[in-house]
């Protein structure tokens, strides 16, 4: 098969067809139209085998996650998913794995209706990139650096659940927490993905903000599945540290309380309140009863 019987059987298959595509996948370049007065916010991410997924990890898991991790970074900012583009590296040509590989990627694509308008294929050691692109109304990006003293943090879903799903050596298959970053535009002030683990996120937003936070470990939102596979001072360290969740970390000002509920109860997204911002610089996490949590708090490092 050559590169172009390849890209046709499987990477021009796709049922997505938006009107906002002048010229998807054929041409040197995709041509896309934006819409008026919306920015663009486009973001970046390689899933690298041996690193990011075990090389025995199922094609349609590794398809379906990596259009995942760029979606949930367009949630994290509030921006509605429109496009993206995928370069795939292959040590060899396998059809099976080709073909659940874009069905995972298509199942995800299609439900948020996506379009993949363009990559490259390349032979090399198994590595995937995709760039995913999406809509915001001027200004209403949610950003890591509008923290403000005062205000509730709060998590989307539960957490630690793919790092459960990892030690068991599974790829976990998140949902990218789209609906609910566009319905935190103007109610939530900061908002990140979590990719690394609470802890490590959360620092981002608190850096970038200037402010500290303190959270009750005690709050943090655990699966009843997590709790029945692991004694719970080990599921709120994975919360904390596994990273892969993909759920939303947020903080609001006291008074959008009623907003947050009214909104992410329509979406049927489930939401817990873990913490507070605070004018000291510190990242304190503590007990219900108020005792120092004393577990680990490090993240998944690239480096
Ligand atoms: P060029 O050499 O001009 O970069 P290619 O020959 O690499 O173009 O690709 C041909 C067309 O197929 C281009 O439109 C490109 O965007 C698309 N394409 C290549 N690889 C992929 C892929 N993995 N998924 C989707 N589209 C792809
Ligand atoms: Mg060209």
């Amino acid at each position: 098969m050559s590169e172009f019987d390849i890209i046709s059987e499987f990477f021009a298959k796709q049922h997505c067809h938006r009107k906002d595509v002048m010229h998807g996948i054929g041409d040197d370049a995709a041509i896309v139209t934006p819409p008026a007065n919306q920015q663009l916010a486009m973001t970046t991410d390689t899933l690298v085998a041996g690193i990011h997924f075990l090389p025995s990890a199922k094609a349609f898991a590794i398809g379906y996650k990596t259009l995942a991790v760029n979606l949930s970074d367009l949630a994290a900012m509030g921006a509605e998913p429109a496009w993206v583009t995928l370069a795939v590296t292959l040590p060899e040509i396998n059809k099976h794995w080709l073909q659940d590989f874009c069905d995972g990627f298509f199942a995800l694509a299609n439900e948020y209706d996506v379009q993949l308008i363009g990559g490259n294929l390349a032979r090399g050691p198994l590595s995937i990139t995709a760039q995913a692109i999406g809509f915001l109304p001027q200004g209403s990006a949610l950003l890591r650096s509008q923290a403000k003293p005062h205000d509730l943090i709060y998590v989307t879903g539960t957490l630690g659940d793919a790092g459960l799903a990892l030690m068991h050596s599974q790829l976990h298959q998140p949902t990218p927490r789209i609906q609910a970053g566009i319905a935190l535009r103007g109610i939530a002030h900061a908002a990140i993905d979590i990719s690394d683990g609470l802890a490590a996120d959360l620092s981002h937003i608190l850096q970038q903000s200037n402010v500290g936070a303190k959270i009750n470990v005690d709050a943090l939102p655990l699966s009843t599945e997590l709790l029945q596979a692991l004694p719970r001072e080990k599921a709120i360290e994975l919360a904390l540290t596994a990273g892969d969740d993909y759920e939303l970390c947020f903080t609001a000002a006291k008074d959008q309380q009623a907003a947050i509920e009214k909104k992410l109860t329509t979406i049927k997204c489930t939401y817990t309140q873990i913490g507070i911002i605070t004018k000291e610089l510190s990242l304190e996490l503590h007990h219900q009863d108020g005792k120092h949590y004393q577990g680990r708090t490090h993240g998944y490092e690239h480096f």
